[in-house]
């Protein structure tokens, strides 16, 4: 269980907020409005109403303590700019920024934060590959290169086992897993014999995973 900071409770933040619930984290929830401090109190451990550009305000938050700040302010750039940055100036160990546009992505990581989440960036281009093509039910970019994929069992593969296909020469990429009926069996065993209701997570670089796919 980890202690998090989340800033900024619109749309984003309340689905944080929820999230981190169902992953049983300790959260300190805050905005400046009343009401939406209100919305989140089912899922939170702890609300404030406060403006979390205010110097004193996070002062007494006692930021350090939290193992994540997530500054989930996004249209306000100034606000969620001076947020990230009084953070990292009173101690806070890991701050996540919400960024809008790439300017801002740039300059909240110059400005102490750690890391920064791009939602509508990053959800496009997982929507893009994600339904642009037929088999693909999941995606994950792991850098430039390299990519998980979850998509459908090649029909040439069903019945057959991992060995039998020399799946890591014939294609340069791994099965981390299986999929079957929601259930996940993680590094299946050379002698997995695949079936027609499976999925599989492959991981590789891009373009192998490319070829891969058009099996
Ligand atoms: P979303 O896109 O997540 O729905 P939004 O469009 O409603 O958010 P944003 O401007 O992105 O609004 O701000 C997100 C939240 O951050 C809002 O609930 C807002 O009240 C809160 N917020 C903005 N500035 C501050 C601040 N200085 N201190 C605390 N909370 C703030």
């Amino acid at each position: 269980m980890k202690s998090i900071l989340l800033i900024g409770l619109g749309r984003f933040g309340k689905h944080c907020a929820m999230k981190l619930n169902e992953l049983h984290h300790e959260v300190l929830a805050i905005d400046i409005d009343e009401n939406r401090v209100n919305e989140v109190l089912p899922y939170v451990t702890n609300a404030q109403i406060g403006d979390s550009t205010n110097e004193q305000f996070i002062a007494s938050l006692g930021v350090r303590n939290f193992d994540v700040c997530i500054v989930a302010i996004g249209d306000k750039f100034q606000s969620s700019l001076e947020t990230t940055s009084l953070l990292k100036d009173y101690g806070a160990k890991l701050v996540v920024a919400r960024a809008n546009r790439d300017v801002h992505a740039k300059f909240l990581l110059r400005n102490g934060a750690d890391n920064v989440v791009y939602p509508e960036k990053q959800m496009a281009s997982w929507a893009a590959v994600r339904f642009s093509a037929d088999n693909i039910f999941d995606y994950i970019q792991i850098t430039r290169d390299y990519s998980i994929y979850e998509t459908k069992v090649p029909k040439s593969w069903i019945g057959k086992t991992i060995v039998d296909l020399r799946v890591r020469q014939m294609h340069k990429i791994n099965i981390l897993a299986v999929k079957y009926e929601g259930r996940v069996e993680p590094l299946p065993g050379p002698d997995h014999v695949f079936r027609d209701d499976e999925t599989i997570l492959v991981m590789g670089g891009n373009k192998d995973l490319e070829k891969f796919l058009r099996v």
